[in-house]
């Protein structure tokens, strides 16, 4: 069975996909997923070669075919999300119907199942792409949810279960998960079930708060977490608090990546930091690296901890 680790932060911006890209090179090869599928951009550092792509269908929406609609008011009645309105247009029987509001329906099918008629679609809607791709680092599974769509902690959940399907028929070992930022239900979905977690905090007001949400998130899965503090030289004493109450929170810190110009020019060039650069952060996350290696490592084969 693959392990997963999923690299997480409070919020967007934190360097999250930088340190992420970072890990996986330096440990290649690894199966990586990118889990931020609302603004997936892993793959603007490693330039995959697409080898597969289809399209993904998440959650299901309810329509009414107006001529079958005989106007009783049941589905609007019964609909918890007020998503149903009288105004659709008339036909042969009745001078107006009922319409569902789309962005409103929330596709639990209920007013499928009472309509006495029979009068309402119910299909499952076209909400991304997932795809399947070579990197120089290994395999790796991404996704791309259309703008406006729902449900990107089902499609999470797909490209994750896409990245096991890779690492079982590659034999990795690792799979790395770009998780998305925040905490609400892609954060959960990139969570449940990974075996480590890695979170990517600035040594901020804002950036401690961020990480107080996240370390309460991930404390409910009881899996070994750690902390990265990036940019930790812009404010070396708030670095120090957040290591600290990384500490007093369960997490354990595991280093500290500075402020490089040479992270905007890695970028740039689609490049990860360590193979941009050597010294500065290319040398902090060496040794990041060298620190979750170890404990990977006894996460994987717990027999040789001592
Ligand atoms: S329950 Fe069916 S028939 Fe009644 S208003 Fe709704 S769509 Fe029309
Ligand atoms: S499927 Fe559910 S949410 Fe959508 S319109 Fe019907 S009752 Fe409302």
């Amino acid at each position: 069975m693959p392990r997963e680790l999923v690299i997480l932060s409070g919020k967007g911006g934190t360097g999250k996909t930088t340190v992420a890209a970072a890990l996986a090179g330096l440990s290649a090869p690894v199966v990586l997923a990118d889990a931020d599928v609302d603004a997936a951009n892993l793959y603007l550092l490693l330039d995959p070669e697409i080898r597969r792509r289809e399209p993904f269908f998440g959650g299901y929406k309810a329509r009414i075919r107006p001529g079958h609609c005989t106007a009783c008011g049941k589905c609007e009645e019964l609909c918890r999300f007020d998503a149903v309105f009288f105004d659709g247009p008339g036909n042969g029987r009745v001078p107006r119907t009922f319409r569902i509001e789309e962005t409103r329906c929330e596709g639990c099918g209920v007013c499928v199942h009472f309509c006495p008629e029979e009068a309402i679609d119910f299909r499952r809607e076209n909400t991304g792409e997932s795809y399947v791709s070579s990197t120089r680092f290994g395999p790796m599974a991404h996704a791309r949810l259309i703008p406006g769509s729902e449900n990107s902690g089902k499609l999470v959940t797909h490209v994750r279960e896409k990245a096991r399907e890779l690492a079982q028929a590659e034999r990795l070992d690792w799979i790395y998960i770009d998780g998305p930022p925040g905490i609400g239900c892609p954060a959960i979905a990139a969570v449940t079930g990974a075996d480590a977690a890695l979170v990517v905090a600035e040594p901020t007001v804002s950036g401690q708060h961020d990480m107080q949400r996240i370390a309460a998130l991930i404390d409910h899965f009881q899996i070994p977490c750690f902390l990265c503090v990036n940019k930790w030289d812009l404010n070396p004493a708030l670095a120090d608090a957040l290591e600290q109450e990384a500490r007093s929170l369960g997490m354990r810190p595991s280093g500290r990546v500075r402020y490089d110009a040479a992270v905007v020019e890695a970028m740039m060039r689609k490049q990860t930091v360590p193979e941009r650069a050597r010294a500065g952060a290319g040398e902090d996350l060496r040794r990041l690296h060298s620190a979750l290696r170890q404990a990977l490592a006894e996460i994987a084969n717990p027999q040789t901890q001592t």
